[in-house]
């Protein structure tokens, strides 16, 4: 038998706009289908009809696309309600799913109950002893069952693909809940039904989830089906060491999108953060997919640090190519790859390059201070006739040392701050031949 192609999924639930916490495993089920010649499949996680939108979930389409993620392929669970019947059926048949009718208040006051008695909260099954006259009696009382999968209730071992040899004890949990009282599904039965169908070789999620694991493996047993490889990825959090999370607003994809992040560097740091893979300016997310094996991914927590964020979002223009920028300097109605080369490495945030480029093309607003004033009337006297290139900066302030009888900064700093308004910027050689002669003539007094 060939073995399958490696499949993986990233399964958000379309609730709200995504933030760092949900790109990483975005990222690393990406890297891991790069990496093996694998397929990727985006599920939507909507069963959840009160707090799932159509607009979350278009959002989070944009924002993967942002990130540089192209699905093979996009699933919503809304649209697969049958494939869950045909599932919950099944479980109903081999008495893995039985009907429970406890209600909320019931259910509170049993763990109470358990609590006084020093017992775990865990659910006790009573539901099981329900007679079929029992359960006519609540269903003529106008009660609806909610329904619970049987857990065997043992060790349930998995090989961790990032955390190694993993156990969890079913034993000490509660029998999940799969089906609500109004028959809608619950996310734990939905995703082993998908991760079957779509044929998903390879989990790779949270590891908020590793009890979740334990469950699910029992279910896909239970569906006579073989569990897909687990692993289970540290959880970023912020610099407090606080997760992230839609509920608290952390700052969104979108957010980082709007304040001009570039996306490589956000996509670096959501993935990166707490791997031994140093965080570089790398190009492409296929060269980290290529360098990023799961054992460098850290057991213990990946802190954010947004002050590396943004010192790798300057680096990443710093190095930027012309052919990476000249679609988005058109959009800004800019040109030339000398002007790019001369300028990028002053830039944090992409859209600082209009400001800059105003050394090129003017205007700029000189700065000139009364005790410079003749000094500078004399170096305007002094500018040597075009053509002009990477020598004529020398040329001139060596006349101008030969006039004036100035060197150092009281020579370069006046014609710095006239010739571009500011104490730091380019190379004033790169930038003469660029600015020109009758830019640098408006600019002196
Ligand atoms: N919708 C689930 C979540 O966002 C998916 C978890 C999983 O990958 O199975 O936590």
């Amino acid at each position: 038998m060939t073995s399958p192609i490696p499949t993986v999924r990233w399964a958000p639930s379309p609730t709200g706009r995504i933030h760092l916490g949900n790109a990483r495993p975005a990222l690393l089920n990406w890297f891991f289908a790069r990496r093996h010649g694998g397929r990727y499949v985006l599920r939507m996680d909507d069963t959840d009809v009160a707090r799932s939108t159509r607009e979350s979930a278009d959002g989070i389409e944009r924002d993967l696309a942002w990130l540089g993620i192209t699905p093979d392929l996009l699933v919503r669970q809304s649209e697969r309600l049958e494939l869950y019947d045909v599932a919950r059926d099944r479980l109903i048949a081999s008495g893995r799913l039985y009907p429970c009718y406890e209600t909320e208040e019931e259910l509170d006051r049993k763990r109470a109950r358990a609590r006084l008695l020093n017992k775990p909260p865990i659910y006790d099954r009573a539901a099981l002893n329900l007679t079929a006259e029992d359960r006519a009696r609540f269903e003529a009382e106008g009660r609806k069952p909610h329904w619970r999968f049987k857990l065997d209730g043992r060790p349930v071992h998995f090989k961790d693909l990032i955390k190694g040899p993993q156990t969890v004890n079913t034993a000490s949990m509660s029998d999940p809940v799969l089906v609500r009282e109004d028959g809608t599904y619950l996310y734990t039965l939905c995703s082993v039904v998908d991760d079957i169908d779509l044929g998903i070789t390879h989990v790779i999620r949270g590891e908020d989830h590793v009890s979740n694991t334990g469950t699910q493996i029992e279910i896909f047993e239970a569906l006579g089906a073989e569990a897909p490889v687990f692993g289970h990825h540290n959880l970023l959090t912020d610099a407090d060491g606080q997760g992230f999370s839609k509920r608290l607003g952390s700052q969104s994809i979108s957010d980082f999108r709007d304040e001009g992040y570039e996306p490589m560097a956000v996509a670096i740091m959501a993935s990166l953060t707490g791997t031994s893979l140093p965080i570089e300016a790398y190009e492409t997310l296929d060269e980290i997919a290529n360098r990023l094996d799961f054992s460098m991914i850290s057991h213990g927590a990946a802190r954010f640090d947004p002050a590396e964020l943004d010192s790798l979002n300057a680096r990443l223009l710093h190095v930027l190519p012309y052919e990476g920028a000249s679609a988005r300097l058109s959009a800004l109605g800019l040109e030339g790859e000398a002007m790019w080369l001369l300028l990028r490495e002053n830039l944090r945030k992409f859209h600082e390059i209009a400001e800059w480029s105003r050394l090129v093309t003017g205007p700029i607003e000189p700065v000139i201070a009364d005790e410079d004033r003749d000094f500078l009337a004399l170096a305007k006297a002094l500018l040597p006739p075009e053509p002009w290139d990477e020598t004529t900066w020398s040329q001139w302030t060596e006349a101008i040392k030969a006039a004036t009888g100035r060197k150092g900064k009281a020579l370069f700093l006046p014609l710095r701050l006239a010739l571009t308004g500011r104490h730091d910027g380019p190379e004033l050689k790169s930038l003469l031949p660029l600015a020109g002669r009758k830019a640098c003539l408006d600019r002196l007094p």
